[in-house]
């Protein structure tokens, strides 16, 4: 129809224009312009720049400008010359360096979610994954380990994704995701397990301080892989111990390079969810776990936490009492804070209903939780 007079398509042309704000982002991490402002310690002009990253100057000057427009560099004018400089969170969040860098992150999204985006209207139509479009290799090629990797891993933004993932991407089969790791070279496992790490950094306190968890003292991350929520459980909570329990050469990996044995809070545990004994637990993480898995999958595993979970008195919404057994799920959901109760209705995905008693508390950042408690 005809627009009314005051009406403006804002929502839309954001929409439409959103890819160029993320690929300004990852080149600019690609290129180094970040790091490279980081250790000059001092404003430099687009001309250092380009030679320092080794690009063209009219490329490196647009490109400064764009993040400079989206507040990821300060501008300075000297002498009438444009000097640029990090902003606070470029230079915590985007070099490389950072101890809570995105940088892998950023990488894996410009290097594979990105590509296979681009194919999401061929994906919709048919109804399956287009990694054979965007990499020239089947899904199915194992010794394409880190594209079978993002496929069968990587936790994706919204429900969309998840539904896609669900669908058409992960068949998720604990002897394929086996193979995979398998095949994967010792560096590429430790960059991988960094890229799970970094969204920890940033919001895995905010996840497990969500509820008050202090009541659970033995608690099991399943799938706990490299250990980053389960040090934030640790820090949070000083009486809790935490097992990791996770494939074989996941938690071989993760003792040589993640978790040192002084930390004597966090013990390992080797095994396959599905198949082999869960170690006793009064609470059971399933941290970006339940994604990966088909529905059916997902019932079978959570019947299996609930089986295992400790105690079994009914938990009051939202006090619990030692003794109550629980799993916490922390997955993406909505970021408009504020709490919930029971209300896995649009946004909750559809697994969670299935667990009694779920409670699910925004925490305004990329992850949100949800708690089920074991009822009798
Ligand atoms: N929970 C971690 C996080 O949020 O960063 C890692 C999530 S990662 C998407 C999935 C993890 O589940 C991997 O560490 C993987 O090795 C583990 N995993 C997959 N299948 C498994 C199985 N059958 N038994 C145990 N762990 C499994």
């Amino acid at each position: 129809g005809k627009p009314a007079a005051d009406m403006y398509p804002k929502k839309i042309l954001e929409y439409m224009e959103g890819f160029l704000i993320s690929k300004t982002v990852f080149s600019s991490c690609e290129l180094g312009v970040f790091d490279v402002l980081l250790a000059a310690e001092r404003p430099l002009s687009a001309e250092e720049i380009s030679q320092a990253i080794g690009a063209s100057l009219d490329g490196t000057e647009r490109l400064l400008a764009a993040c400079a427009g989206l507040q990821l560099l300060n501008t300075h004018r000297d002498n009438g010359q444009v000097c640029y400089s990090n902003t606070e969170q470029a230079s915590v969040y985007l070099t490389r360096s950072s101890p809570v860098s995105l940088y892998q992150s950023i990488q894996y999204s410009s290097r594979t979610i990105y590509l296979c985006w681009h194919y999401l209207t061929d994906a919709v139509r048919e109804g399956r994954n287009q990694y054979e479009k965007a990499f020239g290799v089947s899904s199915n090629d194992l010794f394409q380990a880190l594209y079978s990797l993002s496929v069968i891993l990587f936790p994706l933004k919204n429900q969309l994704v998840g539904f896609i993932r669900r669908q058409w991407v992960c068949e998720g089969e604990t002897e394929r995701q086996q193979r995979v790791w398998a095949v994967m070279s010792d560096e590429e496992m430790v960059k991988f397990m960094q890229l799970m790490n970094s969204i920890w950094n940033i919001c895995g306190k905010d996840v497990v301080t969500a509820f008050d968890l202090s009541p659970f003292k033995i608690i099991c991350d399943l799938g706990g892989c490299s250990g980053a929520l389960a040090k934030q459980c640790t820090s949070a909570y000083p009486e809790c111990t935490v097992t990791i329990f996770d494939l074989p050469k996941v938690v071989c990996t993760s003792r040589e390079h993640f978790v040192t044995e002084a930390n004597k809070r966090i013990t390992f545990h080797e095994g396959d969810f599905f198949k082999d004994p869960l170690p006793e637990a009064d609470l059971y993480i399933l941290a970006r776990i339940l994604h990966d898995w088909t529905d059916a999958r997902c019932i079978e595993l959570l019947t299996r936490v609930r089986r295992c979970v400790a105690g079994g008195g009914v938990a009051p919404r939202g006090r619990l009492r030692p003794g109550d057994g629980a799993a916490l799920l922390p997955e993406h959901a909505g970021a408009d804070g504020g709490e919930r109760e029971d209300s896995c209705s649009v946004r909750c995905p559809a697994d969670y209903r299935r667990i009694h008693g779920t409670q699910h508390r925004l925490t305004g950042k990329i992850y949100d939780a949800v708690l089920g408690h074991k009822e009798t």
